[in-house]
């Protein structure tokens, strides 16, 4: 059963979403034309789903997720279940893929979700899959406005905007909750898109997680859209008013950017626990097991191991699929030479 097994020392996980098979870009392509029919697309997202699972277990990753498989570019497919939202073309269609070229969507009224946003059913899939313990992942508030337009709106900021969600992504963790979910994690980019301080993000967060008893874990993502950050990628700045966000553990990435701000984990681990990125998702170059032992070792000097755990970056949609496992066995690879050293 996930969630019943105790977590291992500097345990491993991954940020959500784990490389899409071949075939399912090919497939999705066919389910936009019309040519499957509701049961052959559920067969379709079932699969893609095992596959994830068994990846991630093959390679001995302690925390699993869904591999995120029934969702598109992260939060694409939500727009779909609310109500309020208009699309519109993206702004650009020429040249190479980036944030704006994704599809946008204008607010002509205020936004609900009158069903949920579907993540319990893709958790309660992954459970009757999964034989290792089991994360379920959420984009938090400011995530779910970040295709939507701020002008024009039926919303005086983004920051208004993403309050919005508040509700809705409360009841979906609640919800999660219900089905069994002890491992949640939401996803957030960093504070600056809302314009507002850390103070009003860390509010946010905590309204959004309010009453909440599953562990929570908050991911503070730089962006990854077609694997370019969108953000100043920097932690520094935030800390230690990021330390009153009301979540057990910070997911956060270094690996990409070579480490940098590492030492904020020393913060950390003083109330709470870190996941650090080892491996980078942007990059073809697959880490060594011992170059992320070495990254854990940095850590470790100023932290209790029991506070520390090691993730990529961030997920892995952009990354190919066999690549992908390669770089979650040096993962797996580089906590066991931790482990052993740790233990004798
Ligand atoms: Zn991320």
């Amino acid at each position: 059963m996930p969630g019943q097994k105790k977590l291992p020392l500097i345990p491993t996980s991954v940020v959500g979403s784990h490389g899409l098979p071949g075939w399912l870009y090919s497939s999705l392509d066919r389910v936009d034309h019309g040519e499957f029919g509701p049961t052959d697309e559920r067969e379709l997202y079932d699969d893609a789903v095992k596959l994830a699972i068994m990846d991630q277990e093959r390679a001995g990753i302690d925390l699993i997720t869904d591999g995120e498989m029934r969702r598109w570019k992260f939060v694409q497919s939500f727009y779909s279940r609310m109500t309020g939202l208009t699309s519109q073309e993206p702004l650009r269609k020429l040249g190479p893929e980036g944030y704006d070229s994704v599809p946008r969507y204008v607010a002509t009224e205020k936004i609900k979700v009158p069903d949920g946003l579907g993540i319990v059913d893709e958790f309660e899939y992954a459970k009757s899959q999964a034989t290792h313990n089991l994360k379920a992942t959420c984009p938090g508030p400011v995530t779910m406005s970040i295709h939507i337009r701020e002008r024009p709106s039926a919303y005086k900021n983004r920051l208004e905007l993403a309050n919005e969600f508040v509700g809705p992504i409360n009841a979906e963790l609640k919800a999660l909750e219900a089905a069994g979910a002890t491992h949640i994690q939401i996803d957030e980019p960093s504070h600056s898109i809302i314009g507002g301080t850390v103070k009003d993000y860390v509010d946010l967060f905590n309204r959004t997680v309010e009453g909440v008893k599953a562990r929570v874990g908050l991911h503070i993502c730089f962006g990854n859209l077609a694997s370019r950050p969108r953000f100043e990628r920097g932690y520094a700045n935030i800390f230690p008013d990021i330390m009153d966000v009301t979540a057990d553990e910070l997911v956060l990435e270094f690996a990409n950017r070579e480490m940098r701000d590492i030492e904020v984990c020393e913060q950390i681990t003083e109330a709470k626990d870190v996941m650090i990125g080892v491996v980078d998702v942007k990059s073809f170059y697959t880490e060594k097991p011992e170059e992320v032992a070495s990254k854990i070792r940095t850590v470790l000097k100023n932290s209790p191991a029991e506070r520390v755990g090691i993730v990529p970056d961030c997920g892995f949609f952009t990354v190919p699929r066999w690549l992908t496992v390669r770089k979650l066995e040096s993962l797996v690879g580089g906590a066991k030479i931790i482990r052993k050293e740790l233990t004798g």
